[in-house]
């Protein structure tokens, strides 16, 4: 049903490889210049300690062993053949090249690893990085994923990101020279925003040159700055119905060649404030797919002539 509605990764990746393909979450145990004090210590607003990551890191695992763990796991529940390494937590790009290059070389060494996709802020990618990724993309799928959050200056100042909207652009342009595959990632119910900027926030990716795009709602978790301002009342979240209609609205306004990697966010369980439906992907995917049918909807719609 949803490949109807919009062009999603697995379908892509299917056509690609010929075999259902997985992401694993690598946890390479970087952090973040929005952390770290090079930009501030607080981070983005709704960040916490773990920087959207597992964990793993922590407990001392390796990337060879959280791959060799995830593989062995995905290969029976979802009979995968290959996977993709996604670097997520914190910025992955955030590091001496030298380090950068072993964690990406100890990814890819690993049977069945068919490329990687590394998670990083749009003003922290060294053009010998960019280089390096270029120079093994004959071999490997490779792609990288730019936290855009919102097209708008102000909000991104309001939720202390550390970078302006052209940082976002120009790294893409440097990017696409490069002929690396872009996911833009996009935050929904930031403090500040409505409907109306939201989808200007869908207006200006669909004249990016990006192949993909990540939707998340913006929910608090534990131990951030959002929770004290969720907390005082300063911040509501987005109710699931006024989230579902704005998901709907906004994949209307990508062209279809953008491929739709996620259209809601996934929290862990025991770090999650609010709101508690987003604990209900299922259940909101399927309010996003009945709200698009209703009305005829279908990603690149509102742009059709
Ligand atoms: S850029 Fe990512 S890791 Fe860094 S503070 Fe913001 S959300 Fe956290």
């Amino acid at each position: 049903m949803s490949d109807v509605l919009y062009r999603d990764f697995n379908s892509y990746l299917r056509q690609l490889y010929g075999c259902r393909v997985q992401k694993i979450t690598v946890d390479a145990g970087l952090t973040c210049p929005n952390r770290d004090g090079s930009l501030s210590y607080g981070g983005c607003i709704y960040c916490n300690a773990r920087g959207s990551g597992t964990g793993a890191a922590l407990r001392s695992m390796s990337v060879s062993d959280q791959l060799d763990e995830a593989k062995s796991y995905l290969a029976k529940r979802y009979k995968a053949k290959k996977f993709l390494a996604y670097f997520q937590s914190f910025t992955n790009t955030y590091a001496p090249f030298q380090v950068l290059k072993g964690l990406y070389e100890e990814a890819l060494s690993i049977p069945d690893i068919v490329g990687l996709t590394i998670g990083t802020r749009p003003d922290c990618v060294a053009d010998e990085v960019l280089d390096y990724l270029h120079d093994i993309g004959d071999r490997y799928l490779v792609w990288l994923e730019y936290g855009l959050q919102s097209a708008h200056d102000r909000t991104l100042a309001r939720i202390n990101r550390g970078h302006k909207v052209e940082a976002f652009s120009n790294t893409v342009e440097r990017t696409r020279r490069r002929n690396i595959p872009v996911c833009a990632h996009v935050i929904l119910g930031l403090p500040g925003e409505g409907r109306e900027d939201m989808l200007q926030t869908a207006r200006f990716l669909a004249s990016a040159d990006v192949q993909a795009v990540k939707i998340h709602l913006l929910y608090v978790v534990r131990g951030t700055e959002l929770e004290k301002w969720y907390r005082s009342g300063k911040y509501e979240c987005l109710s699931r119905a006024d989230y579902v209609s704005i998901v709907g609205d906004f994949l209307t306004l990508l062209p279809p060649h953008i491929i739709i990697q996620r259209v809601t966010g996934d929290p862990h369980p025991e770090e999650l404030i609010a709101p508690h439906w987003a604990l209900e992907k299922q259940k909101t995917l399927q309010k996003i797919h009945q709200y698009m049918q209703a009305r005829g909807l279908f990603q690149g719609k509102a742009l059709a002539p």
